[in-house]
């Protein structure tokens, strides 16, 4: 029995060109910037942001630890959602290691930040408070994609109160190809970006932090102090770029299958679910908490994992195929609806 894992797309395993093109990747050592293939990796992805630079680092996690310890100081302070990764799962990495202060706000509806509500946060100058130095805001979040010109007026916010504004773009690209744009329709409203380039994107290890040099040469010298700098990282950067020029516009289909999935859940009784707010991979299932053990154990057995915390968040991408979305559908309407019953 095929398992069926849909609790995150970070579990996408490389694909057979990937591996071969890892196999045959050309090598240096990076730290003295001498390693093509990631140098490479590098430039494709900076060009396809729009942006001077990019640095290859080992985590979503460690790039924005790297942007916000390159925009920020010991005393400054990043406004974040309450629920963003940058604040609530990155292990308060910024606190911890560059005594950097959060300001988390609650995420409207649609993933944004409210602008009002980020300009009552941004502190004055006054001894009292913290410097408010960063913006940071997430797309896409929790599945949701962000305006294009949302995106503008919180860059002309951000501009306007000396702030510099950071993109938790782990899943970035899901956002570009839902709008039918190129990246730098995005990216072009921020001063870094985070990519991920191991989620529905494929590559088994990294992310990509894109800005200019100056921002990119700091989080480099970052990069080196939490221990992140890699020699001969051209056996990952091959997967990378793979993941990039040929994994994007598949996106389509995984965004395809999470709306088939949620239409499939969404007749069933006991759980509460959606479809119209499913825009990119991931469909959330609310329920009672009792059922959603129930379910979560039901499913294992037949070989589908969920997770999630609180509601269920079901995560489609590229190790899950049509087929497997039927599965699933038939395991949640067995399970809710016992056949007899
Ligand atoms: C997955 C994710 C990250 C971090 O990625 P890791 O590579 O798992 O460290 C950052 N931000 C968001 C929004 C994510 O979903």
């Amino acid at each position: 029995m095929k398992i069926i894992d849909l609790r995150s797309d970070t579990v996408t395993r490389p694909t057979a060109a990937m591996r071969k093109l890892m196999s045959s990747a050309e090598v240096g050592d990076d730290v003295y910037g001498e390693d093509p293939t990631v140098n490479r990796l590098e430039g494709l992805a900076a060009e396809l942001a729009g942006m001077e630079a990019a640095l290859f680092v080992c985590s979503g996690t460690q790039s924005n630890l790297l942007a916000l310890l390159s925009h920020c100081q010991r005393g400054d302070e990043y406004i974040a959602g309450q629920t963003a990764h940058t604040y609530r799962y990155e292990g308060g990495g910024a606190a911890v290691l560059g005594s950097i202060q959060p300001q988390p706000l609650d995420f409207a509806s649609d993933g944004s930040l409210d602008l009002e509500k980020v300009a009552a946060a941004i502190k004055p100058q006054d001894c009292h408070f913290a410097n408010t130095r960063l913006l940071c805001l997430e797309n896409t979040q929790a599945g949701k994609v962000l305006p294009l010109d949302y995106q503008q007026s919180a860059a002309s916010l951000a501009r306007e109160h000396g702030l510099a504004i950071h993109l938790d773009g782990a899943r970035v690209f899901n956002a570009a190809v839902q709008q039918q744009v190129p990246l730098e329709r995005i990216t072009r409203h921020y001063d870094s970006v985070s990519i991920c380039l191991s989620k529905g994107l494929g590559a088994p290890v990294g992310s990509v932090l894109c800005g200019s040099a100056a921002l990119i040469g700091t989080a480099r010298r970052w990069r080196k102090v939490v221990g992140g700098g890699m020699r001969q990282a051209g056996v990952l950067a091959a997967a990378g770029i793979l993941a990039l020029t040929e994994q994007v516009e598949r996106l389509a289909e995984d965004h395809h299958n999470a709306r088939r999935l949620a239409e499939g859940l969404s007749g069933l009784d006991g759980i509460e679910i959606d479809p119209g707010a499913v825009q990119t991979n991931m469909v959330f299932v609310r329920a009672a908490k009792s059922r959603l053990v129930t379910l979560q154990s039901f499913l294992a057995e037949r070989g589908i994992l969920v997770g999630g915390y609180g509601d269920l968040r079901l995560v489609t991408h590229l190790d899950v195929d049509s087929r497997d979305i039927d599965r699933v559908v038939d395991a949640f309407a067995d399970c809710l609806s016992p056949r007899g019953a």
